[in-house]
Order: C-alpha cells, then sequence, then structure tokens
C-alpha cells in the first residue's frame, strides 16, 4: 500500500499531502560540523516519506509503519524538551522548534515510512526530522528556505531530543542535488553543489554498514567536543576551523605550551587536517580527477582511527579489507564506534570488493554486513 494509503486507513480521511527526505553519506569532513568547518554529504535514494495533514486544533497524531505501536497522540502546547517518548520525540521536536521560532503550527496528523536503516551512521533521524519539517513549512506556509529547516531539525534534536549533533546531517537531507555532494559551510550554512556523477566515471561510492553500534560511543561525542572547544579556546580562536592547515605545526607546538595536553593536539590535528581533506577532494572533484579522491579518503580513515579514536575494529576491517582489494579508497563515514563505512570503487570491482569485505567479517567472526551503492541523490521535496 502506499503511504497515502496507510495514512487513510489510519487516520480515516486523505492525506493533504506526501513528502520525502533522505538520508545521508558524508564522502569526507568529519567531526568538523560543531568546529565551523567544513563537510561534503550526499544524499541517499534511502528516504523518509510523510503522509501530512494540517490541523487546527492543537492535537498532533504521529505514526511510524517502522515501529511497532499505535499512533502517538500529543497536544502541541504541552510539548516538553528532554521528556522521552522514543521515536515520536524527533518529529515532536520539530513542530516544538517550528513554534519556539514563532511559527504558528497548530496540530497535524502524519504518517511515516522509511527506506533508511536506522542506527548506521546513515542519518534516519535526520531524514525524519527534515521531512516533518518541509511538509509542515508547506501546509502552514512558513515559507522557510532549505538551510533554515535543517537548523530548525538541528535545535528540534539538540535542545527536545536531547542530541548533540551538528548541522550537516539536516543540510544535506534538506539541500542536496541529484548527481552531486554537498560542500557544505557549516559556519554560515552557504553551500556549493560540486558534481559527483559517479556511474558517468565509471565509479562506485559503496556504503558499508557494519551492522554494529559499541556503547563507547554514546559519551564519546561530547567529550571530543568539549576537547575541540578546549583546544580552540587555547590557541585563542573561537572554532578549530580558524586555524590555517598550513601553519598547523606552528600551532600544535603553541598547544603544547599552552595545554601539554597529548589527546586534545590529537584532536585538533585531526579537525583541522580533516577540514583540509574537504578542500583537498573539491579541488580534486572540480578538476575531473575522482579517483585521486581514494587515497584521501583512506587518509582521513587514519586520522579518524589514531587521531580522533572514534573508529571500531570492524571500521577498521573495512578499510583494510576494500583496500587490500583494489579500492581506490575508503574510510568510516558519521560518528564512528560502529555505524558505516564508504569505499570508493572501480565499477567492475565494486563485487570483487563487496566479497573480499564479506569474506573479511566472516573471517573475523563478525555479522555480515550490509552493502549498497550510494547513489547521490535529490534533498527533501514534497511528491
Ligand atoms: P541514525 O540517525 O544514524 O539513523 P539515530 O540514533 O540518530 O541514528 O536515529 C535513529 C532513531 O530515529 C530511531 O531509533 C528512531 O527513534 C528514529 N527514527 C528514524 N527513522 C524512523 C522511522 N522511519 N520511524 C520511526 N522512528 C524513526
Ligand atoms: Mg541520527
Amino acid at each position: 500500500m502506499s503511504v497515502a494509503a496507510d495514512f487513510e486507513a489510519l487516520y480515516g480521511t486523505a492525506p493533504d499531502g506526501v513528502w520525502a527526505a533522505p538520508g545521508r553519506v558524508n564522502l569526507i569532513g568529519e567531526y568538523t560540523d560543531f568546529n565551523e568547518g567544513f563537510v561534503l554529504p550526499l544524499a541517499l535514494p534511502h528516504t523518509t516519506v510523510a503522509a501530512v495533514s494540517r490541523r487546527e486544533d492543537g492535537v498532533l497524531r504521529l505514526h511510524s509503519a517502522d515501529i511497532d505501536g499505535g499512533i502517538v497522540q500529543l497536544d502541541v502546547d504541552a510539548l516538553e524538551p528532554l521528556s522521552g517518548g522514543g521515536w515520536a520525540a524527533y518529529p515532536a521536536a520539530v513542530v516544538w522548534a517550528l513554534r519556539e521560532a514563532g511559527h504558528r503550527v497548530t496540530g497535524a496528523d502524519l504518517h511515516f515510512r522509511s527506506t533508511v536503516p536506522t542506527g548506521a551512521g546513515l542519518s534516519s533521524s535526520a531524514a525524519l526530522e527534515v521531512v516533518t519539517a518541509l511538509a509542515l513549512n508547506d501546509l502552514f506556509g512558513l515559507g522557510l528556505t532549505g538551510p533554515e529547516l535543517a537548523r530548525t531539525a538541528q535545535r528540534a534534536e539538540n535542545d527536545f531530543v536531547g542530541v548533540p549533533c551538528g548541522v550537516m546531517d539536516q543540510m544535506a537531507s534538506a539541500c542536496a542535488a541529484d548527481g552531486h555532494a554537498l560542500h557544505l559551510d557549516t559556519r554560515d550554512l552557504s553551500y556549493r553543489q560540486v558534481p559527483f556523477d559517479l556511474a558517468r566515471e565509471g565509479l562506485r561510492l559503496l556504503v558499508v554498514d557494519t551492522r554494529v553500534k559499541h556503547e563507547l560511543g554514546d559519551g564519546a561525542y561530547a567529550e571530543r567536543r568539549a576537547g575541540c572547544e578546549a583546544g580552540a579556546r587555547a590557541l585563542g580562536v573561537s572554532h578549530l576551523r580558524d586555524v590555517d592547515a598550513a601553519t598547523l605545526p606552528d600551532s600544535l607546538a603553541r598547544l603544547d605550551e599552552v595545554l601539554g595536553d597529548e589527546r586534545i593536539r590529537r584532536y585538533v590535528r585531526h579537525v583541522v587536517s580533516d577540514n583540509a581533506r574537504v578542500e583537498r577532494v573539491i579541488a580534486l572533484l572540480d578538476a575531473g580527477e575522482i579517483r585521486a579522491v581514494g587515497p584521501v579518503l583512506t587518509e582521513g580513515h587514519a586520522s579518524l582511527r589514531d587521531d580522533l579514536r572514534v573508529s571500531c575494529p570492524e571500521l577498521d576491517l573495512v578499510v583494510e579489507a576494500a583496500n587490500a582489494a583494489g579500492a581506490l579508497g575508503a574510510r568510516m563515514t558519521g560518528g564512528g564506534f560502529g555505524g558505516s563505512a564508504v569505499v570508493l570503487v572501480e565499477t567492475d570491482r565494486a563485487e570483487a570488493v563487496t566479497a573480499a569485505v564479506e569474506k573479511a567479517f566472516a573471517e573475523a567472526g563478525h555479522a555480515a554486513p550490509g552493502v549498497f551503492p550510494a547513489v547521490p541523490s535529490r534533498g527533501a521535496r514534497r511528491l
């Protein structure tokens, strides 16, 4: 059944409309977004679809085909940050954030269905938020732009759900274009669509979902974030984005004098170097040298593994096995400690590389990974 038909069976009337927002993978630029740096994500063909009707009576009804359980009914005037609520907290958070920003949202009925794998580092949470934000934007005539919707969705996840994420995921889901990667400056949310037509180049970007999520990841993000902030303070800049990669050795020497903290030194080195890697990848893409992006990805992985220390054995194994089998390059993507990796590979090597990764996982006693091609797709839209 279509999502609209599901909606009608559930709520008794046809929806006012149907919207979709994609998940994303990040090609390069990891843990740079909360440092006001650059990122280069692309939207996946996997989307979260929402059938939605507007209401005037303050009632918010939420239902997901992907979750066991019935309709969650809330009162828009009584929405409370950090009040739990499981999955429904994400769309409720968006309603709350829109109203906090002064927009008149008087209730809605929503029904979701998604093909974005959840908890795999592919941002099913951002897809859920952005599709909600776009639907309400259209239904209530709010006139918000893609970046404004992304900011609202980020605020929703930060302040209402209580997850301290950066803005990359929501921007990718809201603003990405077909056949492109999104070069985003997270300082001011200015962006450029960078041509990334893999198929035409005879290339594939594989997403390898390790299907693990290590507990360690929960506190690690906040710890890395605090470490980066301490590093920026010690260097006298507002954010690590302002540390010039060309003079990084000088900055690290200064950091050693002021702080003498080898952990923060590693965090700074990762963020500043990864920010520079985004710029290098974009220069290569603009020059049509997509294959040369591969080694930069692998270099970025080493930095995440050794300096930021947010990788895990499964992610390292993907990178190692894929490169040994002839991939052009590979790296973990997203927050790490599990989730997914990306692998850049010649199309005619994709099967062999996939088989090599699967074999390595089987030999190491890990569950079989999920592998699929990341086809650069368009951002959120009304269907
Ligand atoms: P990720 O964003 O990497 O997929 P998160 O932990 O940030 O992982 O978000 C996953 C959570 O988002 C799920 O546990 C669920 O609460 C919510 N979610 C995402 N997609 C859906 C969906 N289609 N239906 C219901 N809840 C969803
Ligand atoms: Mg998420």
